[in-house]
């Protein structure tokens, strides 16, 4: 027998949610201090919608197109919906991001930290970011070299951009544990209480090693198409 995709999302939360519960546990952390972002990128209404009747309030989409025609509908039925964008974000894209997301984990350069101040400014809106590290060294990964923390943090305190946190995504097929213990590191070092990182195949152990933001799509949703 085939389950719907429907029922297959609801059902798949609630094992998401004691899996993320019994890591907090064994971190002996509080399960307040860990939020899951559900992934929705690529998936429809009819996909997302059942967990925002179940309660569900964090979100990610990774495409500022996507998420203009997806979420200003179902943000002005569900209010309390936080938006969070993890995909790489173009400076021209920058005002329509700040006008649909609520959280941006991806920046990761200093032309988009201009393009955010500027945009934030005449917005008078100031969203809360992540700083995206690139903590592989990976060529053609998004992600500011661990190198340049120090300086991206300084120019956004004085653009008044609100730094909460890093991002990462490690690099793949190799064990993760080791990047996140890393990025936790540089989190204490820079005095950042938030940390966005696990995805479906690691967020268990992203827990343990501090996670604040877990974003997880396949483990909810199914494999994407
Ligand atoms: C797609 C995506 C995820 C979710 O990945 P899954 O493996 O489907 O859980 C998490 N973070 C980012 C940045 C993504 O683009």
């Amino acid at each position: 027998m085939t389950e719907s995709p429907i029922s297959s999302a609801s059902n798949a939360i609630l094992d998401v949610q004691s899996n993320i519960k019994a890591a907090a546990q064994r971190a002996k952390r509080n399960i307040d201090d860990i939020n899951l972002i559900a992934v929705s990128k690529t998936r429809s209404l009819e996909q997302i919608t059942p967990l925002l009747e179940q309660g569900h309030r964090h979100y990610g989409e990774n495409r500022v197109q996507e998420a203009m025609e997806k979420w200003p509908a179902l943000k002005a039925r569900y209010q309390d919906v936080t938006l969070h964008c993890i995909g790489q974000l173009q400076s021209n894209k920058v005002a329509d991001a700040i006008a649909i997301f609520d959280v941006i984990h991806s920046l990761d350069r200093m032309s988009l930290l201009k393009a955010l101040a500027r945009e934030m400014e005449k917005a008078g809106k100031y969203i809360p970011c992540f700083l995206q590290v690139n903590i592989g060294g990976e060529k053609q990964k998004g992600g500011c070299a661990v190198d340049d923390i120090g300086s991206l943090l300084e120019t956004a305190v004085n653009a008044n951009i609100p730094i909460i946190g890093l991002m990462c995504i490690p690099p793949a097929d190799i064990e993760a544990a080791p990047f996140f213990a890393l990025m936790s590191k540089l989190a204490k070092q820079y005095d950042l209480s938030h940390l966005s990182m696990g995805m479906s195949s690691d967020y268990e152990v992203a827990i343990t090693i501090g996670a604040t933001y877990v974003r997880v799509g396949t483990a909810l949703f199914g494999p994407r198409a």
